[in-house]
């Protein structure tokens, strides 16, 4: 271990099993730790660094925002937080956004507001409908629609109501359906659950579906939104848009912010004055990263850069499957990609750590490639190489 980890550890709690190396810097896609070695980082701190490290502009706008105003309290309006607002219904067709410190909070804001929704309509309607393998955070509201029984059974009992059908079976998700159904809950693109993309007929299926019975889609975009599969967010690409959508990580490039929208309709009889609030939730620091980071993707034109990578990231993974015998599938779209191997997901980890290349998994025998949306396909090519030493 290193001796900053044995010093520094030792009053957290102990949730996480980290890698035995201290990060101290990055620069564009590198990181480097605190004994001077490199890394080419294909993590992103989880598909949050969309512009990578150490942007010179955005850093310039947090630094202008704290020289001006950090935070007000929601007890006032801020001319961020609407600057960021407007910034984001532009970017996901919603109508109103509400920002949260997290993507967990924008999952739990979300559930709040399709319950409200249903509550002022008075059609009594409560039931959530899940995917299994879904994830959509650790707060009890959203570990309870989250598919996995790991993170689930030592917190029971869950929310009531919650049900989980299978993922790209539309059959399975209609059998849930009660006249109590509130919300279907989904991610277009499950990341933690092991990189799995829903197919095209579900997703229309699932909007279908909500329309037919008065069900709110929700979609959970916190991973897979934010340009990463080539789409601003996932389920732009498949054309079926939400009622309520969560997002978070990428949208602050590092800063801690999320945020939940809905469009207009559900507005209207969902949350109020009273109903729901954060202190720090859209304060004027968070906010001026969204802005910021919104005005690059603008900009620099990042959505097509990232088609651009993603499918080269996309063929030359091909070309290493047919190279390699470990790998099994390969899975994914864009800057999100899986790799499912017959090792432990683990091994390869620690051993491309040691070649100076950041990795993680997804599940435990899928290796994760949510690199920083800005790579090149150079970048690509290095990993690629460190992989065909590995695998
Ligand atoms: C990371 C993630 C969350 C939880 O976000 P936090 O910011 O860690 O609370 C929820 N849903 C999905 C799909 C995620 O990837």
């Amino acid at each position: 271990m290193n001796e900053y980890m044995e010093m520094t550890e030792q009053g957290l709690l102990h949730t996480y099993n980290r890698f035995p190396v201290v990060l101290n810097k990055g620069e564009g896609v590198y990181l480097y730790d605190t004994e001077g070695k490199k890394y080419l980082d294909f993590a992103a701190g989880i598909a949050v660094c969309g512009l990578g490290y150490g942007n010179e502009e955005l850093n310039q706008a947090l630094k202008g925002q704290i020289d001006s105003l950090i935070h007000t309290s929601n007890l006032f309006y801020n001319t961020t937080c609407g600057q960021a607002a407007e910034a984001l219904k532009k970017v996901t067709e919603m109508d109103r956004v509400f920002f949260t410190n997290s993507g967990t909070e924008a999952i739990e804001g979300a559930l709040k507001a399709a319950r409200k929704y249903a509550y002022k309509k008075g059609t009594g309607r409560y039931e959530f409908i899940a995917m299994e393998h879904s994830f959509h955070g650790r707060s009890i509201g959203a570990v309870s629609v989250t598919g996995n029984e790991h993170y689930r059974t030592p917190f029971e009992p869950m929310l009531p109501g919650v049900k989980f059908g299978e993922f790209n079976n539309l059959d399975s998700i209609k059998s849930l359906v009660t006249d109590k159904t509130c919300a279907i809950i989904l991610e277009p693109l499950q990341g933690e659950g092991g990189i799995h993309m829903a197919d095209a007929g579900f997703m229309k299926g699932i909007r279908e579906l909500c329309d037919e019975e008065g069900i709110l889609m929700i979609c959970d975009e916190i991973q897979c939104g934010m340009g990463r599969t080539g789409s601003m967010f996932a389920w732009q690409s498949y054309g079926t848009k939400p009622d309520i959508m969560a997002m978070a990580k990428a949208i602050g490039s590092g800063v801690p912010v999320g945020a939940f929208a809905m469009t207009e309709d559900i507005a209207e009889y969902s949350l109020k004055p009273g109903d729901h609030g954060t202190t720090y939730g859209g304060n004027p620091f968070a906010c001026a990263a969204v802005v910021k980071t919104l005005e690059i993707f603008e900009r620099n034109n990042l959505l097509n850069h990232i088609k651009e990578v993603g499918s080269y990231l996309e063929e030359k993974l091909k070309e290493l499957k047919e190279y390699s015998g470990e790998i099994l599938e390969r899975r994914g779209t864009g800057l999100i990609q899986g790799l499912k191997i017959k090792r432990q997901a683990g091994e390869v980890i620690n051993q491309a750590l040691k070649e100076g290349l950041i990795i993680i998994s997804a599940s435990d025998n899928v290796l994760r490639l949510v690199p920083p949306l800005i790579i090149t396909k150079e970048h690509v090519d290095e990993m690629i190489n460190i992989l065909k030493k590995i695998l």
